[in-house]
This record gives C-alpha cells, structure tokens and sequence, in this order.
C-alpha cells in the first residue's frame, strides 16, 4: 500500500476527521493522490443527515467497487458506518472495512489486520472515549483551522440520526483544546473554528472542569497571535446570555452566530423535540443583538417536516422576515432510518415541499441580498484566502461574518487580515477595494 484517496461527505466534523484520517496515514508513508484510479487505498468518509447524502455516497462506492481490483483496500467511515454498521458488506459486498466515527484512532490497526489476515474488519464504538492526537491532522488550508471540542450529541431531536451515529457529548479537556490552539498560531494559522454537533453544550458533561463553552471563549482570547475564533454548530437553547456577551466583548471572536431555528411553529418544534418555543428562540435572538450589534445570524430550516400545515409553514416565513438572517441552510424533509421522526407519515407530498422550499429561497435570497447592500460602503476586516479560481484578477477572502469578497491584489496579501471597502455585489459576493492593514481599524463592536 503506497498511495490512498478520501472523498468526505458532510459536515466540517467529517472534514476534519479526513484531515485526521489522512494525517495518520501519511505518518505511516502513504502518499494521497487526487485521482481515485491511482489509489491502493480509498476511504469515503459519509454522512448519515439526510438522504440525499446518503444515496450519494452509496451510488459512488457501488461504482467503485464493482470496477475494484483485487490489490485495491476500499473503507467506509462517518456517520453511515455507524448507521448501517454490518448491514454496509451486504449492500456493498467488495469494501474492506467499516470504521465508526468514535474509531479513527483504530485506522492503522483495521488496516494492518487487512494486510495480515485478508478479512474484512468493523470498529464501531458508541462513545467517543479515546483521545485522538488532531495534531496530526494533513490540514486542508494554510491560515483556516478547524478544532474539534466536543464530539456527539444529547438532544435528541426527533428528526436527527446524530446522536445514534455520534453517540452522547464527550468534551475535550481544554488544555488540549489550548495547546492545539497555539501550536496552530505559531504554525501561521490566522482563523480557528471550533467544532462540535453541539459546541455550545461544551463542558456540561464534565463539571469539574468547572469550565462551559464561554470560558472556554475567554481562555482562547488570551492566546497572543490568535486573530479569529468561529463556532459550528449551536443549539438555541445552549445560546446563553454568557455567551453572548463574551460573542460582544471578545476580539478574537466573530460576530456571526449559527442560530438554528428549524422552524417557525411552537407546535412543530415541540413535534421536533428542540425543546424551545418559537417565542424563547425571539426573546434570544432580540437579546444576541442587542448584545452584539450588527451580529450575523445564521439558520438551519426543514421545510416540511411530518404535519405541517400551510399555516404554520407562514410561521417559518414570518419568524425569517422578523429575524433577517444573513445565512440560511434550508431542507425538505426526509426521514431517517432509527429516529422518532420515521415512525410517523411522512404525509406531506414532495410537490407540496417542492414548493414551500422554493418560497424559503426566495424569501432568503431577497433578505439576505437587502443586507448585503445595506452593507456597502463599509470597510471590513478579510482574511485572505487565495486568488480566485473564476477570475484571476482578484483574491478571494472571508469577513468576520461569513462573507466572501473579491478584490484586486498582490499574492502576498494571501494569508493576511486586511480591511476592503465593499462598493458592489456580485451574487452573494461581495466586491471591495483594500483600504489597509487591519490593525488601523478598531475592533468592529467596539
Ligand atoms: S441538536 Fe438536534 S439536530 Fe443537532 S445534532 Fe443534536 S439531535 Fe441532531
């Protein structure tokens, strides 16, 4: 074995377990290759949310593996290798092995037992409980770093497979969490997200650390040379007031919030388990940005879940024209396999969630679009990324709320924080000039 190709599917959590995944086999000596042809070993790294994702996934294993050579070793990891577990070597009869998402620690061990014995391998362990050196991660990006905090989730919403693939909340001690921090600031790295299926819930498995997702906020905004700190994904009801404040006073952290409604209806969300109300989800968002003026919002919508009714699809209509969220992330419904939500009809027709999602965009796209302009003539802090791959004239960066913007430049900007003067839209992109280096401007909420 000398060379392996990953293909990951989903979320930044399987995003950054690829990293991981491909970091521990380079370490071993093997060379990723971008072509799957060229591979002695292939890992598709799944996801289970929904199941469009899913059949995917399948389609492209099931194409791969029926033109496999026998020297070729094919893995399945993510969520649907905790979904299907065994049920994955009859429906794909020619893959190798099975690795569960709290297994990645068991990759080198699969492969050697497959290069000793010739037998097909599974590892799936319900709960997070080993420690995993990231460190080793083979980072996609130069100055963008994920870290992972907090691994599964105890919300049980009713729709959701994440706490039967991911298993419940194990946080990370967060002198870990520092120490990979730092290392990434003195490697270059400019931005860190922090990652988690419910990263705000950080710490409440463990109280004796006697330090929750805020304080953890406040121990990484000491860190010297740590420029940005992102968070993915929250759950409305872990958005505390704490919280919120340390999102207004930190200058490391930026001011864009994922705040996922999922739904206009009390009755619905109740029907969903989000364990909120429509009216409790308000009070907060009134707060976060009187808190965090000018704070960015985020949202997550299922459009159609079982019983909904026009009327209470108004209500997600209404509750996005109160709200104005800069970013949305909207769904049709399907059901999963091993959650509540199956066992009830999935009784509104396709047509029917064909349509009320196409009102969702376009009411998103109109909002979004009005905020978008609202903003032009600003001057905001961008980190650059890299030069654009649709136009080479101009880089490509990210504002500190989400934002992407093209403007005209040296390469040697690539990597920097420096401030652009938005001055017109192109899509959802935004167009600017560079002003300066970043340090003349204040902070933004100051
Ligand atoms: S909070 Fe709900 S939707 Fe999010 S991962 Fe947990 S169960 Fe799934």
């Amino acid at each position: 074995m000398q060379t392996f190709y990953m293909r990951t599917y989903g979320c930044q959590m399987n995003e950054l377990d690829t990293e991981t995944m491909a970091g521990i086999l380079e370490k071993r000596g093997l060379v990723q290759v971008e072509d799957e042809n060229q591979a002695d070993l292939l890992i598709f790294n799944t996801c289970s949310i929904r199941d469009l994702a899913e059949r995917k996934a399948m389609g492209k294993i099931g194409q791969i593996c029926r033109g496999k050579k026998r020297e070729k070793i094919i893995g399945v990891t993510g969520c649907m290798a905790n979904a299907k577990k065994e049920a994955l070597f009859r429906n794909l009869p020619h893959i190798d092995f099975v690795l569960g998402t709290n297994n990645i620690h068991d990759l080198e061990h699969v492969l050697d037992e497959i290069l000793a014995t010739g037998e097909k391998q599974i590892r799936i362990d319900d709960q997070f409980s080993k420690e995993l050196d990231y460190r080793i991660a083979k980072r996609q990006d130069k100055y963008k770093a994920y870290i992972s905090i907090i691994r599964g989730c105890d919300k049980f919403c009713t729709y959701c497979v994440v706490p039967y693939t991911r298993g419940p909340e194990v946080s990370r001690d967060p002198e870990k969490i520092i120490e990979e921090a730092k290392e990434l600031v003195d490697q270059g790295y400019q931005e860190i997200t922090l990652l988690g299926q419910n990263v705000n819930s950080y710490g409440k498995d463990q109280p004796d650390w006697n330090c929750l997702f805020h304080d953890l906020l406040y121990r990484l905004d000491k860190i010297e040379g740590l420029k940005r700190v992102r968070f993915l994904t929250s759950h409305p009801v872990d958005i505390t007031r704490e919280l919120m404040e340390a999102i207004g006073s930190l200058p490391s952290l930026c001011e864009h919030v994922h705040f996922p409604l999922q739904a206009g209806s009390s009755r619905i969300l109740k029907k969903m388990h989000r364990i909120y109300t429509k009216e409790e989800y308000m009070e907060k968002v009134i707060l976060l940005k009187e808190l965090v003026p000018g704070v960015a919002l985020g949202t997550d919508m299922i459009i159609g879940f079982p019983t909904e009714t026009e009327e209470e699809f108004q209500e997600t209509l209404d509750a996005m024209k109160e709200i104005r969220y800069d970013n949305g992330f909207f769904y049709t419904y399907s059901p999963r396999k091993g959650t509540p939500a199956k066992r009830w009809a999935d009784d509104i027709p396709e047509e029917v969630k064909h349509e009320r999602h196409q009102r969702v965009l376009a009411l998103h796209n109109e909002i979004a679009g009005e905020k978008m302009r609202e903003k032009l003539g600003e001057t905001v802090e961008v980190l650059v990324e890299k030069r654009s791959s649709k136009d080479e004239r101009y880089l490509r960066g990210l504002t500190r709320c989400w934002r992407h913007v093209l403007f005209e430049g040296d390469d040697n900007l690539i990597g920097q924080l420096i401030n652009v003067t938005l001055h017109s839209l192109s899509h959802h992109t935004f167009i600017g000039d560079v002003k300066a280096l970043r340090e003349s401007l204040p902070h933004p909420t100051s």
